[in-house]
């Protein structure tokens, strides 16, 4: 298929793509933003409205088991694997409209396109929006997507509860008129290497980059992961703030503040070899209200260190290193660190071929794509269930998570044309 008749089929649908974005923000609004929880009323609706264009569009839509809607353009084999593009329809509270609806939107605008086009694919051609990407709701993320290639364990559904009402997962699902106790009998799950030979997902961009450098689409190499401690804690000696002589203190607040700045310069080390994509937060820094005073030196500082890398080497280099840097500057400085639990995950390194032949789409059809890195996503749950996955993200201004999300249309068009184009290269 010529890359410019794909170019202008996927213009030709981006009014219905809007319609799309308009019902499901005019359903969901929720004073700025808007709330979809997973599981709720809210996401059924968007899911509803996803259903009911697929039918306008004459594709098979179905729900599985837990509610992850699919819409599907037959394909001349229908036993051969299909491709599978779609994203999240739930959102984080007060959100914005774009965080994962419009990877749902963006594949169902392709398969309108293919219909235009009169395309008989060789193979099934899916679009999906799924279910509980946010981990907002029940303290943990990807529920739809594990769910779907049956990677979450069984126990979950009653033990994961829903922050805000306390009630499980299970019976939140059993409330929109699914059956959670069907995952808990062993089947085949929904999606698998099986059924699935590509998923491929486009999402907003969430941070600053693409619109930073002028450039409407990113082709993620891969999934960040991050070494985590979330509890981190020095402990020193109170003591009186003017009587006490540098040698003798033992102060937990400049002790846990060189360490983040020991941290933040093996950072710039790292980036300075050349690794890319590395991130660090010390996104929580607190001495004890109780105890603290301006006049007291403080005896003890509660901090959270995050870093994150696309490279597991270099994770594991960090793992190492910062331990190390706490225990010379405990040593120097006579406090004690106690880091606490290690947690955190691996990166996903996304499928090659797919990012590739991704990025000869953007090529063909005169596109600038930047090779980047990105956050977690439902692609990383199907890379890992073994579904070749890649992505492509969407430049958007003033970030994600928030109200003020902004995509413009014809940036959305240029990815879809990307997508789509990566699908019919692929079936
Ligand atoms: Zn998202």
């Amino acid at each position: 298929m010529n890359p410019q008749d794909i170019a202008k089929a996927v213009d030709h649908r981006l009014g219905f793509a809007e319609d799309l974005f308009d019902a499901a923000a005019a359903r969901t609004r929720d004073g700025d933003g808007i709330t979809r929880a997973c599981w709720s009323t809210e996401d059924q609706a968007v899911a509803e409205i996803f259903a009911e264009a697929a039918r306008s569009l004459d594709l098979e839509v179905v729900f599985d088991r837990v509610g992850n809607v699919y819409a599907t353009l037959p394909g001349r084999d229908r036993s051969a694997p299909g491709i599978l593009s779609g994203s999240h329809l739930d959102s984080v509270p007060r959100g914005g409209n774009f965080d994962g609806y419009a990877g749902a939107v963006a594949g169902l605008t392709a398969l309108a396109a293919f219909r235009d086009l009169g395309i008989a694919p060789p193979c099934d051609l899916t679009a999906t929006g799924i279910r509980g990407e946010e981990s907002v709701w029940y303290g943990t993320a990807y529920l739809g997507s594990r769910m779907a290639v049956g990677a979450l364990p069984h126990d979950e559904l009653d033990r994961l509860k829903r922050g805000d009402t306390g009630r499980s997962l299970g019976e939140h699902m059993a409330e929109l008129g699914f059956d959670p106790d069907a995952l808990k009998v062993e089947a085949e799950p929904h999606i698998s290497p099986k059924t699935t030979k590509a998923f491929l997902e486009l999402h907003i961009e969430q941070g600053p980059i693409l619109i930073g450098e002028g450039i409407p689409v990113g082709i993620p190499m891969g999934i960040k992961g991050n070494a985590r401690w979330p509890y981190g804690r020095c402990v020193g000696a109170y003591d009186h703030a003017a009587a006490v002589p540098r040698d003798y203190r033992r102060d937990a607040v400049l002790a846990t503040v060189e360490l983040i700045g020991a941290v933040e310069a093996l950072w710039h080390e790292m980036e300075a070899e050349g690794i890319p994509n590395l991130v660090f937060t010390a996104g929580k820094l607190f001495t004890n209200p109780e105890e603290h005073a301006m006049t007291k030196i403080p005896g003890e500082c509660d901090f959270a260190l995050n870093f994150g890398a696309t490279d597991t080497a270099v994770l594991d280099r960090a793992r190492a290193r910062i331990p190390e840097l706490a225990a010379e500057i405990a040593a120097r400085r006579k406090v004690v660190f106690d880091l606490g639990e290690l947690v955190g995950t691996d990166p996903t390194p996304l499928d090659e071929t797919l990012r590739t032949d991704l990025g000869k789409s953007a090529e063909s059809l005169g596109i600038p794509a930047k090779v980047m890195a990105t956050v977690g996503h439902d692609a990383s749950i199907f890379q890992r269930a073994g579904i070749p996955s890649a992505m492509v993200l969407v430049r958007n201004e003033h970030g994600s998570h928030n109200a003020q999300e902004a995509m413009e249309m014809a940036d959305f068009g240029l990815g879809v044309r990307v997508l789509a184009a990566t699908m019919l290269a692929r079936a």
